[in-house]
């Protein structure tokens, strides 16, 4: 059994019904719509098809909507693209013109007033850099520092800069609507600056009557001066480690890597670790032994979640490369995972909220009974997630009579999601639990497990722990039957 959980990235490489049928055959976890490239059609068909696959093999998959956010862009340059060679100059305009001969334009209107002189502005991906010479009403003069060859709509990055875009754009909002419209179990916020930018999204799920957990995506260095207060605000966190190489220095992604996932255990929050995780099998179809340690030691770091990017969405082997991450994924757990140690130490409980103290005291009894499996009754999720940042070793079955909740929990380590109706009583639960167990294999008569439980099955209401043995249930019943 893996407990670390597989994301992938939906493209026109996966985004067939047999391949979509594969990836959850072979045990992927969760997709993502990622809504920078694509049309509502064709998020809306691959959700279709994820949710119909998922729906045939019986396990929930989730379904993460990743939003653009508020990325800036050169606007068109003229085809087949431009040379800006370095040691020119290189003038970037808010004035509608066509890139040419050293002049780009931007739709960003601000840009002029963000940026000040001497500031670093990285085009296409980091490719090309700049040093701002001077800003003269709507134009930036820049030196070329790097040079290289531009194409229409390449990316624009200030690390430096505090810039005054909103968290969301026109058309994240648009996207946004879509997708809680359209059932997404979680919305990622690309280029998050702070927790007000978590908020921003927060109020457009309100007024859409739709909440789904959100995971603030870190890319900016501005970003890891505010960590703390946007893991707090969030749901989850995603070391976004693309434009995060971009924005800060490449050395600096394993310190900030290390440091997010700390945080974000810490704090009992989901954390996804992602980009060029195993890149070379977009092409390859074996990883390089670099690409297999850093799966590893992202594992190892604390990481709940692994994403893949271009390896599945437009990549030759996407199923060969999930297959390959869950292998490594297994072999670390087995081999080196340092299992039974508390992760989070949530603090903030309310008076009257009892959930962490008793999901602590299951992981405790987990690590002195060494049981075959943790069983927990989730409404929310929450019980669930706290029990998964315990990082037992036996797997923690999560029972839930909702389908939303069962998809997201998908996601969270260590947890099999398991859909259960609605039950009137305690000792209904117990019984199905104890039949789901050994239906499942996962243990047998007489073996010891933990269950973690709302007693008066109200929302919010964790109060007991009970550690028994399998089959216990099904002889208490027998005898109060006598
Ligand atoms: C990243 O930058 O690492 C990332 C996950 O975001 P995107 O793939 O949307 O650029």
């Amino acid at each position: 059994m893996r407990r670390t959980k597989i994301l992938a990235t939906l493209g026109p490489a996966s985004s067939t019904p047999e391949v979509i049928a594969r990836l959850v055959d072979i045990g992927l976890d969760a997709v993502r719509l990622n809504f920078s490239h694509g049309t509502h059609e064709s998020h809306a068909a691959l959700f279709g098809l994820v949710r119909e696959a998922a729906r045939k093999s019986g396990r929930p998959i989730a379904i993460l909507q990743d939003l653009q956010g508020p990325k800036i862009r050169v606007g068109k340059v003229r085809p087949p693209g431009m040379e800006v060679p370095t040691g020119s100059q290189l003038t970037i305009t808010t004035r509608p013109v066509e890139g040419a001969d050293g002049v780009v334009s931007t739709e960003y209107a601000d840009l002029p007033r963000d940026v000040r002189k001497d500031e670093t502005i990285l085009l296409d991906d980091g490719n090309i850099r700049l040093s701002v010479r001077e800003v003269r009403g709507r134009d930036i003069l820049c030196d070329v520092t790097d040079g290289g060859r531009l194409t229409s709509h390449k990316g624009i990055n200030v690390p430096g800069a505090a810039l005054s875009t909103g968290a969301l754009s026109a058309k994240d909002r648009e996207d946004a609507l879509f997708g809680l419209r359209l059932g997404v179990d979680f919305v990622a916020l690309s280029f998050v600056r702070s927790a007000g930018d978590v908020a921003e999204l927060k109020d457009l799920m309100k007024r859409a009557r739709r909440t789904v957990p959100i995971i603030a995506k870190i890319e900016k260095p501005q970003a890891m001066d505010a960590l703390d207060g946007i893991v707090a605000a969030a749901d989850g966190v995603m070391v976004a480690r693309g434009d995060l190489g971009v924005e800060a220095s490449l050395e600096m992604i394993p310190v900030f890597q290390k440091r997010i996932i700390r945080v974000a255990n810490r704090a009992g929050k989901l954390v996804i670790t992602a980009t060029q995780m195993l890149e070379s099998m977009t092409t390859n179809p074996t990883p390089t032994r670099a690409e297999v340690t850093d799966v590893a030691n992202a594992i190892l770091d604390g990481t709940d979640a692994l994403m893949l990017s271009g390896e599945t969405a437009v990549g030759q082997f996407p199923v060969e490369t999930v297959r390959r991450m869950s292998r490594i994924a297994e072999t670390t757990e087995e081999k080196i995972y340092p299992f039974d140690r508390a992760v989070s130490s949530v603090t903030d409980a309310e008076a009257g909220d009892f959930t962490p103290a008793v999901v602590r005291l299951a992981g405790h009894a987990a690590r002195e009974c060494d049981p075959k499996a943790l069983l927990v009754f989730t409404r929310s999720g929450r019980s669930a997630r706290l029990l998964s940042d315990e990082r037992p070793r036996a797997p923690i079955l999560g029972f839930t009579s909702s389908e939303e909740v069962a998809r997201r929990l998908a996601l969270y380590w260590g947890v099999l999601p398991r859909l259960i109706p609605e039950l009137e009583s305690v000792e209904r639960l117990f019984a199905v639990a104890e039949r789901e167990l050994l239906e499942s294999r996962l243990a047998r008569n007489g073996d010891t497990v933990v269950y973690v439980l709302g007693s008066n099955l109200a929302p919010g209401a964790t109060n007991s722990l009970k550690v028994a043995r399998v089959g216990d249930v099904e002889r208490e019943t027998r005898r109060r039957g006598r």
